[in-house]
């Protein structure tokens, strides 16, 4: 009776809210953030530009477990969240709503889906899902803007658009409208956020606690560098703000143990290093190309993940290549060391099968080689078609211009109707129709034939051959598109820097989202 009662209401708030604010006026939500000293809890208040939402959504169910209490202001009344929603009922225009939340959970049920949360040192990563509390979606003239208010020497790494004043400082994040569950993380600690200008982008770098303690420098030329390899694809970096975050924890055999992309917000890059390796193993290291090579496709769904895993695994050697970071050759041997482990990993299985069991089964190597072949063979076909006019270069530039900042997760079967599209020809569709449901790995010995690539007698390695139909095609795949010069800002020539004892075959697999 009393949930009837409440109906009536709630249905109308839900009419104000639909109401479309005068054309033009900007409807801004203010969220005022702060944590405490020991980076245990997060306190918001909340509050609305005239009608308030009838509910506020998180992205993670636990945001229900880390909530500690919430109450709008100027009443007692306790709120308490149903799942992943906080009704709001009885809030007035103009009202805010104060909440208290734990910034980490422990032995929370649904783990926050970021998978970023973690404690490092001091400093704290947070899962946005588990504490942000905020409308599920928001319209064209409607955004939240968080400011956040810190202990002294505490800093904030956020993934979301910086509002700057006129020095250039950070004084506040407009949320924006990518999908309220697209995972996203918060740093807190007493690291300070540096900023590095490449290829027309910004990169906000947080740094986070590291014992051994971790030069700047290193870091900075590491990305950089990687920033300045991803550029070559069509003359500058696919976004123009990321977040960075770069967690040292002096483990694993290679630079970058592991590294993960999230699209909550503006995309983030997430590093975890090993800052025992030396500066020259960072510099031809293969991970940051790889997961900056992510950034040139828009958020492709997760059923679907050999279409981006693929893309960075064949770009990761291409532009590493192209930025002088590994000798042209070496670059086609790892590719073909790539395919052959990519055919011999779940002999049998699809394309679609294989990435639907990919973290379940481990079926990373099948997953990321046979999408990387793909791509290989399109953009080998996409030049000889429209004899040089496009390539897989080109169509990102163009796909960057129409489509990269959206809000919808692609399907691969779209995104290939749209290179098709951009292209002028139907080598995607082709190639996706062919082998979305083989069982058999793609067979490439055309386009090595076309190229001029050569696999020996055991065809464990590939030599590069003088003669080929299509050999200068060969070459303009690993150097920078021609009448795509780097922006102003980057150091061409590109390094010179000799590959010193590679530290780690291609292509190992590692939980790697998005
Ligand atoms: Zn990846």
């Amino acid at each position: 009776m009393y949930g009837r009662d409440l109906r009536f209401p709630l249905f109308l708030a839900g009419l104000l809210c639909a109401l479309p604010a005068p054309a033009g006026e900007l409807r801004l939500h203010r969220y005022t953030v702060g944590v405490d000293e020991a980076l245990q809890q997060i306190s918001v208040r909340a509050c609305f530009d005239g009608p308030a939402p009838h509910s506020l959504v998180a992205e993670s169910l636990d945001a229900s477990l880390a909530l500690a209490e919430a109450r709008i202001e100027g009443t007692r009344t306790r709120l308490e969240p149903n799942g992943a929603e906080l009704g709001l009922a009885g809030m007035q225009d103009d009202g805010c709503l104060n909440y208290r939340s734990a910034l980490l959970i422990h032995g929370g049920r649904h783990q926050g889906s970021s998978g970023a949360a973690r404690r490092v040192g001091p400093d704290v990563v947070t899962d946005v899902g588990t504490w942000l509390w905020r409308p599920r979606s928001l319209a064209q003239n409607e955004d939240v803007e968080l400011r956040f208010i810190l202990p002294q020497g505490l800093s904030v790494s956020a993934p979301w658009t910086a509002v700057r004043d006129a020095q250039g400082g950070i004084t506040a994040y407009r949320l924006g409208r990518t999908p309220h569950d697209w995972p996203a993380a918060v740093a807190f600690g007493s690291f300070r956020e540096r900023e590095i200008d490449t290829g027309g982008a910004r990169l906000r770098v947080a740094l986070l606690h590291g014992a051994p303690a971790v030069e700047w420098d290193l870091v900075r030329q590491w990305l950089t560098r990687a920033a300045e390899a991803v550029s070559t694809s069509y003359g500058r970096f696919p976004v123009d703000e990321a977040q960075v975050v770069v967690v040292p924890g002096a483990r694993g055999d290679e630079p970058v143990p592991w590294a993960f992309v999230l699209r909550g917000g503006r995309p983030a890059l997430h590093f975890f290093i090993n800052q025992r390796e030396p500066l020259a193993a960072f510099m031809v290291d293969w991970t940051a190309v790889h997961e900056m090579s992510h950034l040139l496709l828009p958020y492709v769904r997760a059923e679907d993940a050999w279409l981006s895993e693929g893309l960075a695994s064949y770009y990761q050697n291409v532009l590493r290549a192209r930025a002088g970071m590994l000798p042209v050759a070496e670059a086609w041997q790892r590719m073909h060391a790539g395919f052959r482990r990519g055919m011999r990993s779940m002999p049998g299985t699809s394309l679609a099968a294989a990435t639907e069991r990919m973290h379940r089964d481990g079926a990373y190597m099948r997953v990321y080689w046979y999408g990387a072949a793909l791509l290989f063979m399109a953009d080998q076909r996409v030049r000889e078609r429209t004899q040089g006019r496009h390539s897989l270069d080109t169509l990102l530039r163009d796909l960057r211009a129409c489509c990269l900042g959206g809000r919808q997760a692609w399907q691969a079967v779209r995104l290939f109707a749209k290179l098709d599209q951009l292209s002028g020809t139907g080598v995607f569709s082709e190639l996706y129709e062919q082998h979305i449901a083989s069982t058999r790995f793609p067979d490439l010995a055309e386009t090595y034939r076309r190229l001029g690539i050569g696999p020996n007698a055991s065809g464990e390695s590939i030599e590069l051959l003088a003669q080929g139909p299509r050999i200068a095609d060969r070459d303009a795949i690993m150097s920078p598109p021609s009448g795509m010069s780097p922006p102003a800002g980057m150091s061409p020539p590109f390094g010179t820097l000799a590959p010193t004892g590679m530290s780690a075959p291609s292509g190992i697999a590692r939980p790697d989202q998005r």
